[in-house]
């Protein structure tokens, strides 16, 4: 038996199965590469989800869990720890605004609470503008917006906000606090604040909504979204989870448009592979969550605060996040050209900086693109049925994107042929959960 079979039916018979893995087993990566454990090499187009900034196995991460893990590796939140004291200031100090209104070259937020995920740092500001406006006496402000296809997380809280009813049937999760609305939809805001004045503790808003199809926002969003909540005196909190760190060309999405947010939400690209999440806040929004209010156990520990701070010094030193923004546009190159020569199977490609989503046309389907892309040696992600999002590491290189390009190509053909052949009758037999889901 195959290591890759061996090791796929282990998995079917212990893990819960409620993803929809490939059979497919990777045991290292290096650089924008990973190898499977059959030792096929496959170019890394996905970075584990918006995660690998700066690709697998990157000497400075590497060096700084080496030098953390004989010495600190966990001390809970009863006690200071340097890597995390340390983080703290280098994130928030990163949230100037060099244009819009309030530009002046301060940090917009000034201060981060750690935590261990996107999900953790959503439902951190959820509990930060309740109690907010708890803490100001406006009991009636419990409320939340959110946007259609939005994501935002799979806690109880957080997946409340995610606007994909699919994701909420059978967990009687409490989406009544919540009003989703279309997404950029600026009217459908002011009328639902006119509706409810004093109602709403926070909008929640993807500046590019990732995995609800890489949507760039038109321009005047976030700006409208800020001019709507500070009039009705709610939090205005931008979930950057997926395009913080540099993904979209700017430390911060938000610093796109020039804006100031109340909070983020941050984790994925934060700690280059080691599970880390944030909540920062504006100045003024401390007093909220008093000692005992909120806390987690793994938050901030040590090794995944190490960690983020080699991803901060490599980012900047390297210069990626100007990096993000050209070879964004390689990306987006190479996918447009892509799509122009297979128009059957896409639509086009969008996105803003290495956050890139190629639009499949219908009948094809992401899942089909992203097989036979993994096929050619090239991994991807799906957002959802009809967009393959690619988020490959910050330090992705022209050559690489080069091979994958012709390696797409090959799969574009595949997929294209395949679905010339004439469809079986009959279907055959119901695939088992191990095999191929
Ligand atoms: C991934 C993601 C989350 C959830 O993060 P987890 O670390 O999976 O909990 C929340 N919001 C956005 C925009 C995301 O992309």
């Amino acid at each position: 038996m195959s290591k890759t079979k061996e090791m796929v039916e282990a998995a079917g018979q212990a893990l819960v199965t409620n993803y929809r893995q490939p059979p497919l087993v990777l045991a290292r990566g290096k650089g924008c590469e990973l190898f499977d454990v059959e030792g096929k090499r496959y170019i890394d187009l996905y970075g584990g989800i918006a995660v690998s900034s700066l690709g697998h196995a990157h000497p400075r991460v590497v060096k700084a869990l080496a030098d953390h893990a004989p010495t600190l590796r966990h001390t809970s939140k009863l006690f200071f720890k340097d890597p995390g004291v340390r983080l703290a200031p280098r994130h928030t100090g990163l949230t100037t605004l060099t244009s819009g209104p309030t530009a002046d070259g301060a940090p917009t937020l000034t201060r981060a609470f750690l935590c261990n995920s996107g999900t953790e740092a959503i439902e951190a500001c959820l509990k930060l503008a309740r109690r907010a406006a708890f803490l100001k006496g406006e009991t009636r402000r419990t409320r939340f917006i959110a946007f259609h296809n939005a994501f935002h997380g799979r806690t109880l809280g957080a997946l409340a906000l995610t606007g994909t009813p699919k994701y909420w049937e059978g967990f009687g999760c409490d989406t009544q606090s919540v009003t989703h609305l279309p997404y950029g939809d600026l009217s459908a805001v002011r009328d639902e604040l006119r509706q409810r004045p004093g109602e709403t503790a926070a909008i929640f808003v993807e500046a590019v909504p990732g995995a609800g199809g890489v949507l760039p926002a038109p321009v005047s969003v976030l700006p409208g979204l800020r001019e709507l909540s500070t009039a009705d005196a709610a939090l205005l909190i931008i979930d950057e989870v997926q395009t913080g760190i540099a993904r979209t060309g700017a430390w911060f999405a938000f610093q796109r448009e020039g804006i100031a947010p109340d909070a983020i939400a941050l984790a994925k690209g934060l700690g280059g592979g080691v599970p880390i999440g944030a909540m920062l806040i504006r100045e003024g929004l401390n007093e909220v969550l008093t000692p005992g209010s909120h806390g987690t156990t793994f938050g901030g520990n040590p090794l995944a605060a190490a960690a983020a701070n080699a991803v901060l010094d490599v980012v900047e030193e390297e210069g990626l996040v100007a990096r993000a923004e050209t070879m964004g546009r390689e990306l987006s190159q190479r996918l447009s050209a892509l799509a122009a020569r297979h128009p059957s199977l896409f639509e086009g490609e969008r996105g803003v900086g290495l956050l890139r989503g190629l639009i499949m046309r219908k009948p094809f389907e992401s899942r089909g693109m992203m097989a036979a892309a993994r096929d050619r040696g090239v991994l991807l992600s799906a957002a959802g049925d009809q967009v393959v999002r690619f988020t490959p590491p910050l330090v992705i290189t022209s050559a690489l994107l080069e091979v994958a390009r012709v390696a797409l190509d090959l799969a574009a053909q595949t997929l294209s042929q395949k679905s010339e052949l004439p469809k079986p009758n009959n279907p055959g037999p119901p695939v088992t959960a191990v095999t191929a889901r």
